[in-house]
């Protein structure tokens, strides 16, 4: 039974973190591993968008096929490859600029199945901290916001950790728009993508970079088969700017055990902004 490449580079980022916190053996429960390689459970079936003209919008996992061409309000499916992005996010004067020129963008093939274009939330003022994922999941398609569903509400605890509100900061994505079945975005996509982002950096001139993940990583540094095990928690640079990768929230969610480094990694941003974390509220 093929194995999903995602699920496999979690279980890969999780066993790095385990020998990295000096774990020699991992005892394996074979009731955990029937159900590691029991089929996925049935999606339900997707519900129908109003205003969509009766056509049902494919559920995350579902495998559904591609919307058909122009379907209502997302334009004409073809990207347009002659389009320069660089020049395209380049000639955005601020930063709410860039978030119009990316809601109409098609510069890539997947302008033809997202719901809404993702372009970033938050403090565009040189916040203390812009926080970079790897591309919008379903629900953030279907709100057109970073960081909205399960792994967003981590993120959220993970800034409240840290002594600040969601909108004291800014959060955006490599990708701006959902990859069909939230798969890895694809070399040419995030080459069509990147200029948005780095665009949006030098507008919001933030004091420091968190990257979530290896795609924001990889995205943020060019280093295309950089393991973020091995990154995570070292202080690199975007342009002049201080960038620190971590792993992102999703992962998280999968491997709750490392939400202790990314504690670390965070607390290692605060001591540099020379701020300390407020004191756990007792329930
Ligand atoms: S993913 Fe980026 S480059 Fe592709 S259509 Fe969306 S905004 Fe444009």
């Amino acid at each position: 039974m093929p194995v999903p490449r995602d699920l496999l580079a979690a279980v890969r980022t999780y066993l790095d973190v385990e020998i990295q916190s000096g774990r020699r053996r991992q005892p394996l429960d074979p009731a955990v591993v029937a159900d590691f390689l029991a089929p996925p459970a049935p999606v339900a079936p997707a519900p129908v968008r109003a205003g969509s003209g009766g056509r049902a919008v494919p559920a995350a996992g579902s495998g559904g096929a591609r919307p058909p061409a122009g379907r209502s309000g997302a334009g004409p499916a073809d990207p347009a490859p002659q389009a320069d992005p660089a020049q395209v996010a380049a000639a955005a004067p601020d930063v709410a600029a860039v978030a119009e020129a990316v809601r109409s963008c098609r510069l890539c093939a997947l302008a033809a199945t997202r719901t809404k274009s993702v372009p970033g939330v938050g403090n565009a003022d040189s916040p203390l901290v812009m926080f970079i994922g790897e591309a919008p999941g379903r629900d953030e398609d279907l709100r057109g916001e970073p960081f909205v569903g399960r792994a967003g509400q981590l993120l959220d605890k993970m800034i409240a950790a840290m002594g600040f509100a969601r909108s004291e900061v800014f959060i955006a994505n490599v990708l701006k728009c959902r990859p069909p079945d939230n798969r890895t975005p694809t070399p040419d996509e995030m080459a069509h993508c990147l200029p948005f982002l780095r665009r949006q950096i030098q507008l919001v001139r933030p004091k420091t970079i968190v990257a979530l993940g290896a795609t924001a990583y990889r995205g943020l540094t060019g280093d295309p088969g950089a393991s973020i095990s091995k990154f995570r928690g070292l202080w690199l640079k975007f342009g002049d700017i201080p960038l620190l990768p971590t792993f992102h929230p999703a992962y998280l969610l999968r491997a709750p055990a490392a939400k202790r480094v990314v504690w670390e990694d965070l607390q290692k941003v605060l001591a540099f902004l020379g701020r300390t974390p407020p004191p756990v509220q007792k329930k």
